[in-house]
């Protein structure tokens, strides 16, 4: 659902121009640096970046999912650290409370996570229960107006910066499974909480990651996300299920980008007489290209205007995931190969695209997990019953 399609559309031009005049440019900084600087930031925020999922009653832009995934397709054209700074606040870092918080809660953070005051992350994964999310331990016990959270998180995005963290933890020491875990609300400043040093990683430099460790951490108790226990891990399928759709359309712009470089390598560069794109075996990588990008574009719109319709995507949202993550890696590999010897080499920027985008395979539901879930929910509507 677009809101109003005239306006919408004046928007998505004017981040298009961002995008290409301000961020792309600095690309190369932030992967020397790692770091996404300050002015970026702030100019980020003043494009009302961190809060496109936001309500407008909080000061986001309330974006309709179909809204928010046609912005993700345009932001995700630069470098992956840029939409990774913003990406938590108007993503999993904040949908927790937007699903499920109590309206103080949403009054509390939902403004400063829209304006970038604050920098928000999601903190599920463990050492021990990472596709098993279920398996974690991280504990929290009450005691009186707080509760004491014990355990580690790891591979936390934004955890070295962020200053709140939507944190699954057991409430219910006997239980096992989903039951018994609840969702919190932590502040970085809260004490015995801490994050580690930012791990070294294969790609998306400019992202900062690291583990997230509570110590007889005291959490109040207005810090239980909707004010019951027990409901958490739902609360958390719930951003998952959202954030899916939302990650496929991130996968899809830097697909869209790395064709659009490759276009113009394969134009400039000549062998045998002739620019590249002239021999047909390269023709056909950019048509394999071009057919996946708009088949996931496709997918990804399908899935959500029926989110904005109120049916269940729990199938589509899986299938834009694994669809959308796989399509990256595919584009990135022939993108690299267009470019020859000089797709390897640093200064032409794909390399840097092939190594960030290995990561959508891996986070938010590996690709082996979706297509369990996918067979699993396919299955299921055709009255079988698979084994888990
Ligand atoms: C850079 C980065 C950022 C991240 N950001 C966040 C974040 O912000 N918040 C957060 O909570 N988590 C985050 N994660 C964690 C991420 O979601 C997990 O790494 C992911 O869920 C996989 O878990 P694992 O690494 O423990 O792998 P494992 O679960 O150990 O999986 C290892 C391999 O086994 C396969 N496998 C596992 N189970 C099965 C099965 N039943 N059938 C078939 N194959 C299976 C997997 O597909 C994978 O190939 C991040 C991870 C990284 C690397």
């Amino acid at each position: 659902m677009i809101r109003d399609p005239q306006s919408f559309d004046a928007f998505l031009t004017s981040l298009r121009r961002f995008v290409r005049d301000k961020l792309v440019p600095r690309e190369d900084e932030v992967a020397r640096n790692d770091e996404v600087p300050q002015d970026l930031v702030a100019a980020m925020a003043e494009q009302h970046m961190f809060g496109y999922s936001i309500p407008e009653a909080y000061g986001g832009l309330g974006m309709s999912t179909e809204e928010l995934v046609l912005a993700a397709m345009e932001l995700s054209q630069c470098s992956v650290a840029f939409r990774a700074r913003v990406g938590t606040n108007t993503g999993i870092g904040s949908e927790a409370l937007v699903a499920d918080g109590t309206p103080e809660q949403r009054e509390r953070y939902l403004p400063r996570l829209a304006s970038g005051e604050l920098t928000g992350s999601l903190a599920m994964t463990e050492p021990d229960a990472g596709s098993e999310a279920t398996a974690m331990r991280t504990s929290a016990r009450r005691d009186g107006d707080h509760y004491i959270l014990n355990g580690t998180k790891c591979f936390i995005t934004n955890a070295p910066i962020a200053d709140v963290f939507t944190v699954l933890a057991r409430t219910d020491p006997d239980s096992t499974g989903a039951r018994g875990i609840s969702a919190f609300l932590v502040e970085r400043a809260f004490p015995g909480v801490s994050t580690g040093k930012p791990y070294q990683k294969m790609g998306q430099a400019g992202s900062p990651v690291s583990e997230v460790h509570f110590q007889d951490a005291r959490v109040p108790v207005s810090a239980l996300i909707g004010g019951e226990e027990g409901v958490g891990f739902k609360t958390a399928m719930k951003v998952l299920n959202k954030q899916r759709i939302h990650l496929a359309a991130l996968c899809t712009g830097p697909a869209i980008r790395m064709l659009e470089d490759a276009m113009r390598f394969v134009a400039e560069r000549r062998q045998f007489g002739k620019p590249l794109m002239d021999f047909q075996l390269i023709q056909a990588m950019i048509a394999d290209c071009q057919t996946e990008i708009q088949a996931a574009r496709a997918l990804i719109l399908q899935t959500a205007r029926e989110r904005d319709e109120g049916k269940d995507v729990a199938l589509s949202a899986s299938m834009c995931k694994y669809f959308a993550s796989e399509m990256c890696g595919r584009v990135a590999d022939r993108c690299v190969q267009m470019f020859g010897g000089y797709g390897y080499i640093a200064d032409y920027g794909i390399e840097r695209f092939y190594r960030d985008v290995r990561l959508f395979r891996l986070y938010e539901g590996t690709s082996q997990i979706h297509q369990l879930n996918i067979a699993r929910l396919t299955l299921t509507a055709a009255g079988y019953q698979p084994g888990r």
